[in-house]
Formats: C-alpha cells, structure tokens, sequence
C-alpha cells in the first residue's frame, strides 16, 4: 500500500509525520479503529497512543458520537447555509471558555490560527506577529518561520515557498523567556500586532509554560497595544473541560481551537473578544471565510464527543495517564535510561535526557536515536506511539486496564532497546 501511495502522492503520506521519515521503516495503514485499538490493513492490532493527534479522546468509533455522524448524515451533507449544529457547537464551546464571547468555525487548526493572526493584524493595524521557536501552527507562512532564537533577529522561512517578505514579519522567540519577549516588543515599538503560543507546547515534545510565563505574555501584550493569542488546537477540551484556560486562568484576547470539538471530522474555530471577533466579516471589514465550515455532520460529531466529556471523562483520562507516565518512567529508570516523563495534565512525551527541557534548544539536546529504538521496539509488541521523539502521547477514556497491561507488558523489552541504542 505503501509503494502505491508514493506513486500517486508526494512521499506517500498526506501529512509529512505520518511518514515515519524521524524513525525509519513502512508506515502502518489502518483500516479500523475501536476503542484504544487501531488495526492495520495486515490484521495486525495496536494500542494506540496517538489518538489520530488528539481528536479520539473518547477511543476510535465511540457508540455516541458514531450514531449523532449517523443521524446528521441521514439529512444530508452539506448545505452551504447556516444550521443549527454549527450554533449549538458554538454554543458550547462559548459556555466552557469564559474568554471566548463569539468564535467563528473553520475546518482545520491552521486555518484557525492563519485567521486569528489575519484578525489581529486587521485590527491593530499592525504587521509584526511573535511566534516561539518549537511550537507549531499548522503550516501558515507567517508562523512557518522558526530562525535561531536572537530576539532581534528577523525570522528566517523553514521551509522553501515561504517568502522572505512574509517571514520577516515573524519574530520568533526562545520558549518560557519573557525578557526575550519584552525585548522585542522594546526593538520594535508599535508594530507587534500579536503574539501567538502554544496554550501548553506539545509539538516540541511536552513543554509545560513555566509558572507565569502565559500570565507575563498576557500583561506584556496588553501594556503595548498587542493581541495575545493562546493557540489550544492540541490542548483545547483535552487538559481539561476548559482546556488550557481550565489549568492555568489565563485569559486570552483570541483563542484557537480544532482537533477534539471536531469529534475525528474537519471542524476547527477560533474566538474570543466580542469587540476584537467584530472586526470579522461580515460584521466587520477582515475577510475570512469557508465552503465547508461549520459542516453539518462536523458538528453533529464535535457536538456529539464535547457533551461526553464532562468531569469523570476527565478524571479517566488523567488517571489513565498518570498510570502510563509511571510505568514508562520505572521501565527506563530500571534499564538505566536517562530520561524526563514531561507532561502538561493528560498530555505527555519522554526526553531521552534528564536535564530540565524549558524550550527547543533544550529539546534537541536528547539523545533522540534511543526514542527510535523504543519506538519500533513498542510498534512490533503492538504498541502504536507517535512516529517522532518531538510529539505528545494521547491518551483516550477507552484506554482501559487490558490496553494499559498491554502497554505495560511491552514496556520492559522497549526500555532495554532504547538502553542498547548508538547514535
Ligand atoms: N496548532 C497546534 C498547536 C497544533 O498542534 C496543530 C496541529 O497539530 C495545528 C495548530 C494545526 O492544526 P491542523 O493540523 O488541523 O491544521
């Protein structure tokens, strides 16, 4: 399946991570998935603790959320007007998030956050946006940039095909520093429309914000006139009720979401401020816009999973991961692996080092080629993590005592792999 799929699509793969180009080897293709378990089109079933990237936190076709998709799709698919699903997806989501007073549906995370940094430029009437070196966006020009870390220094693009026009309007930081935060907007007075992060980073390997560093952001940006922007696309509904903003209080002025509230369907938002959200057409001048947003059966699915999570939804998953993140810490310790279990609520990854990780630098300094080892070791008994040393692990509610044993019994011989790696 593999060979035809490169055939017809660039590396085989629609998405460059599913591709396992950092561990090496054939990516697996599935054809199902039930509860914590995904089975591939050699028959062969995993424990799955990528969760498709976070959305699955109920477990794959979750009885509930498969009969609303069901229901919606008995109606039709998609009507190009407004609905009742979409306003009743809002609805919740604006009943959670007390920051969020109006939000707008789109159908992926990057299309969310390439719209709030749209809307915050329209707004301030400025150009400059202040993005982190290791946390991610989606594939958005503006926030593709990701150049060494000197606060002074204009972004560089990562990536061929992002102008250097557009990149220079991209400052980007090292992680958790606030000093390099108030240099900036020092270097560059008046012309910072917003600064955007990670609620809590997980596309660096878990990075939790140090203890005020989201709160700092916040004053910084509103003592010089500039939108903050907390991007939860990864944490939004899954490190609580809430989120993010559910751990930590801080409040936002634009706040983007996706993943989880699409239920495993293309449906994604951002919002927040009523005053900033009616500067967006058609209420206001900043265009944006969408064919399929706010699709019926999108949000009959993201509906459908956000009403299941409520409180003891949550306490499972943290439980489920605060059990997992012991069992792979003593696997390790008992081979003599250096490592760190980072986790930010129910979100969790390992750094094969164990000095502290604060930023990206710090992240790159692990001995990743022992997550490799680990990785196909944990594949071959079965176990499905994220083919990169660099992503969070995701855990679900389906993820019960069989699924954790499963993943502790194969935990011991992974260690040793990952203690027997060379570079
Ligand atoms: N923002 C964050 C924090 C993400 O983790 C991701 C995707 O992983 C995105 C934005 C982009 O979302 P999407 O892949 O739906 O475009």
């Amino acid at each position: 399946m593999f060979d035809r799929a490169s055939v017809v699509t660039p590396g085989g793969v629609n998405s460059p991570v599913r591709a396992f180009r950092a561990v090496g080897g054939t990516p697996r293709f599935m054809v199902s998935g039930t509860g914590p378990y995904l089975t591939d089109a050699d028959g062969r079933e995993y424990v799955d603790l990528v969760c498709s990237w976070g959305p699955m936190i109920l477990g794959h076709s979750h009885p509930e959320v498969i009969a609303a998709v069901q229901e919606a799709v008995s109606r039709g698919t998609s009507f190009g007007t407004p609905g009742e699903g979409e306003v009743a997806l809002a609805e919740e989501i604006v009943a959670r998030i007390a920051p969020v007073e109006q939000v707008r549906l789109v159908s992926s995370g990057t299309e969310a956050t390439m719209s709030a940094i749209r809307l915050a430029r329209g707004f301030t009437g400025r150009s400059k946006v202040v993005k982190f070196a290791g946390c991610y966006h989606g594939h958005v020009d503006a926030l593709l940039a990701a150049a060494g870390s000197g606060l002074a220094t204009f972004g560089l693009p990562d990536t061929p095909g992002v102008t250097g026009a557009t990149a220079r309007d991209t400052v980007v930081l090292p992680y958790n520093d606030l000093d390099a935060v108030r240099a900036a907007f020092a270097a560059y007075p008046g012309e910072i429309a917003c600064v955007i992060t990670e609620a809590s980073p997980g596309n660096m390997g878990v990075v939790p914000p140090a203890d005020g560093f989201n709160a700092g952001l916040k004053e910084l940006c509103a003592a010089n006139g500039a939108l903050y922007i907390s991007d939860e696309v990864m944490t939004g509904f899954r490190t609580s009720k809430a989120g993010w903003y559910g751990v930590d209080g801080v409040s936002p002025d634009l706040m983007t979401f996706g993943k989880v509230m699409g239920g495993g369907f293309p449906a994604a938002a951002f919002g927040g401020r009523a005053d900033v959200m009616a500067h967006l057409a058609p209420a206001g001048p900043v265009y944006q816009a969408g064919t399929l947003s706010g699709n019926p059966v999108a949000t009959a699915a993201g509906l459908a999973q956000l009403r299941l999570l409520d409180d003891a939804a949550y306490a499972k998953i943290d439980a489920v991961s605060a059990e997992l993140r012991s069992l792979v810490g003593d696997a390790f310790t008992k081979e003599g692996v250096a490592h760190t279990v980072s986790s930010a609520s129910n979100m969790f990854s390992v750094f094969f080092t164990d000095e502290p990780v604060r930023n990206y630098d710090d992240a790159k300094k692990q001995e990743a080629f022992r997550f490799t080892a680990f990785f196909h070791s944990m594949l071959e008994q079965g176990v499905y993590l994220p083919p990169s040393a660099f992503e969070s692990w995701f855990v679900s509610t389906a993820h019960d005592e069989r699924a954790v044993e499963r993943i502790a019994a194969a935990l011991p011989a992974a260690a040793r792999a990952a203690s027997e790696a060379t570079a």
